[in-house]
């Protein structure tokens, strides 16, 4: 089964645009769901308190998120070293959740940092959701109810925009100019035919054999 990345930077809209594909049938996994769902797996909250301190704790003794965050987001190598935690084990969840998946044509991994994080060497295609960085700061700033400066310190973390339409083999433009559906539509045809041609290849290198 294809394995189809789909990424965008904080507010670009993959949350929306994995929502569509979801509708179309296709199985999403959420990876920055998946991470902070590790942050209360005792293996892994035992590791980052390790490097972090029991400073990061709530009252009720589970990670504070915002804490992390605000340690994380303002010290890179700190971000390197809760990656270099989270992102092993993110893998080895979506390659046992891929295997679940069987009979669609093709699935999808939604993920903000999939270059960044090295999850793109898991899938065959990525798709990148494009929207320039003044639209998406808009969009967090209503969303989320936080100050513009918050998000730009998180999307420093995240490549340039142009750098991923640069990467991607597909890239769904979402900054209000062009319809996403018929995007995604055109994509997911493509994609299909991709899927179509490659047990056609299967099947006659079995016949051939
Ligand atoms: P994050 O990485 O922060 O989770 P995201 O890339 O998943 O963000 P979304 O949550 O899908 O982005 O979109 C950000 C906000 O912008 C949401 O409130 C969404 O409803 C809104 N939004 C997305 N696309 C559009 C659009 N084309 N027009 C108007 N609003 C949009």
């Amino acid at each position: 089964m294809l394995k189809i990345g789909l990424t965008g930077n904080i507010g670009s809209g993959k949350t929306m645009i994995s929502g569509i594909f979801a509708t179309l049938g296709l199985p999403v996994y959420k990876a920055d769901e998946a991470s902070r769902k590790f942050l209360y797996d005792p293996v892994v909250k035992n590791e980052i308190l390790k490097q972090f301190g029991y400073g990061i704790l709530t009252n009720d003794r589970e990670i504070n998120r915002r804490s992390l965050a605000t340690i994380v987001f303002t010290d890179p190598p700190a971000l390197q070293v809760l990656n270099s935690i989270l992102h092993p084990q993110v893998i080895l969840d979506f390659r046992n959740w891929a295997a679940q998946q069987a009979g669609k044509p093709y699935l999808i991994m939604e993920a903000a940092i999939i270059f960044e994080s090295g999850y793109n060497a898991e899938c065959d295609f990525i798709i990148h959701v494009s929207c320039p960085k003044e639209i998406a700061i808009d969009r967090v700033i209503k969303r989320d109810r936080i100050d513009g400066s918050s998000v730009l310190q998180r999307m420093q973390f995240q490549l340039e925009d142009e750098e991923k339409t640069r990467l991607a083999h597909f890239v769904i433009r979402n900054d209000g100019t062009e319809l996403v559906i018929p995007q995604v539509l055109s994509i997911h045809q493509q994609l299909l035919k991709i899927c179509t041609q490659r047990n056609d290849d299967v099947a006659t290198g079995a016949a051939d054999a």
